[in-house]
């Protein structure tokens, strides 16, 4: 577990003015990285660090010797168009990385002439995915989610009695990861409600999941399980992720395999992964029913129970295409923290993803599960907010919504905020809802 040092000090400036804002998510003491360029530009993609309203263009502070010894190894690994080298150093080399942007960003610091003709503005930048995801597994950490959605189909029963001793998972796509700002399409497929036999056509029932995307740093070889005590050594870093789901589509095709089209037809991750160190200030302890069971011993640390949890506030914003013509903002539907909603941890899912012998690869992708809080206003889908579409929600300009429409601009954000720290966020993870494909006749 990352302990703090002198990157986390609230009291630090930086010479870029923006990141001093009292709003802003990208204080010099978060530090983000992601893939960008410019804007519209033939420019290879690079990796770059956030810093207010900027973004360190690693390519060019590399080129230009910003780096010192420590540094300019994983500064080198951090340039590329994919994370996966950096991540594949471990956390010295992401540490040494942190500590020398802190320095070099820092209000008086000499290295200023050289890193300002490296700022590029975020206004100007797009994104690609910050790694290239060789593998996708989905989790159900979401205890409150698992609750609500298992009462909705069986009521006397809806918690499984594996869910408190195995983190439940399930291996997704990753071709269908896309970075934030990618539109959605919706997804064709095969419903059976009551009707003797299934129709197919474009599913009437889309639905976000408000997740947590863990990235993965160093794996493990093939047969060497990580124990649960280095588990978080092995975690790169945490962002925000959207796990659109097919409600009518999973029903149906889900039996006895699990989940399938229903859910690989889009999954929408943020540009930005705030390293495990920056979230340093922000873990929690593991808080669980007294009269629940201990976690078996390799899911099992005084440290992890301690401190594993990531206290971060969580939002889902919806803009529907009328409110996008009539001038209207976003609206926010829920607001809830990872802290309340998860009943397993980062470093349990990796001990125990890794525990059967399965390698973790660098730049693996771990969904949480929808994170739902224990509030009804604190909801992480639709599926739930609505109760199975039941009761539809009302936005202010009068329209109703059981499930997404097309044209809906879905939005993730998260911070983290903290008595004695600086606040840092994460970000937005967004995307617009497509129409289907044409159905074959
Ligand atoms: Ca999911």
């Amino acid at each position: 577990m990352t302990t703090l040092n002198e990157t986390h000090d609230p009291a630090l400036r930086s010479w870029v003015e923006s990141a001093n804002a009292a709003d802003t998510e990208f204080p010099i003491q978060n530090l983000p990285l992601a893939v960008f360029r410019r804007r519209g530009s033939n420019e290879a993609f690079g990796g770059g660090v956030a810093i207010g309203e900027q973004i360190v263009d690693l390519t060019a502070a590399v080129a230009r010797g910003v780096f010192g010894s420590d540094a300019a190894r994983p500064a080198q690994a951090a340039a590329g168009d994919s994370l996966n080298p950096l991540m594949a150093l471990g956390p010295a080399a992401w540490s040494a990385l942190r500590q020398s942007l802190s320095r070099a960003l820092r209000e008086g610091a000499s290295a200023q002439k050289l890193l300002e003709p490296c700022l590029v503005a975020q206004a100007d930048a797009e994104y690609m995915l910050p790694a290239r995801i060789g593998d996708y597994t989905d989790f159900y950490t979401g205890i409150h989610h698992a609750t609500t959605v298992g009462k909705l189909f069986r009521p006397d029963n809806p918690l499984l009695p594996n869910y408190k001793w195995v983190p439940i998972g399930y291996h997704g796509r990753a071709s269908s990861i896309v970075v934030s700002g990618t539109p959605v399409r919706r997804p064709l497929g095969q419903t059976k409600g009551s009707a003797d036999t299934p129709r197919f056509g474009p599913s009437q029932r889309l639905d976000y999941e408000l997740e947590l995307g863990f990235l993965i740093g160093r794996g493990n070889p093939l047969g060497e399980p990580i124990p649960i005590e280095e588990a978080e050594q092995h975690l790169f870093g945490v962002a925000l992720f959207n796990d659109w789901s097919a409600r009518d589509i999973q029903p149906w095709e889900y039996v006895p395999l699990g989940p399938f089209l229903s859910k690989n037809f889009g999954s929408t991750l943020s540009p930005w992964v705030v390293t495990t160190e920056a979230l340093a200030p922000f873990r929690a302890p593991l808080a669980r029913p007294a009269d629940d069971p201990d976690p078996l011993p390799y899911l099992n640390a005084a440290q992890d129970r301690a401190q594993g949890a990531l206290d971060i506030e969580l939002e889902v914003w919806l803009q529907t295409a009328a409110m996008r013509e009539a001038g209207r903002a976003a609206v926010r539907l829920t607001r809830g923290n990872a802290r309340e909603a998860a009943y397993w941890t980062p470093a349990q899912l990796i001990a125990h993803h890794s525990s059967g012998g399965c390698n973790l690869q660098p730049g693996d992708l771990f969904g949480s599960g929808t994170l739902s809080g224990p509030g009804p206003d604190q909801a992480g889908s639709l599926l739930e907010l609505t109760q199975g579409g039941k009761q539809p929600i009302t936005l202010p300009n009068g329209e109703t919504r059981s499930f997404l429409a097309d044209g809906d601009t879905l939005t993730l954000r998260g911070y983290c905020e903290r008595a004695g720290a600086r606040r840092i966020g994460f970000g937005v993870c967004s995307a617009t809802v497509l129409p289907a494909p044409a159905v074959r006749v």
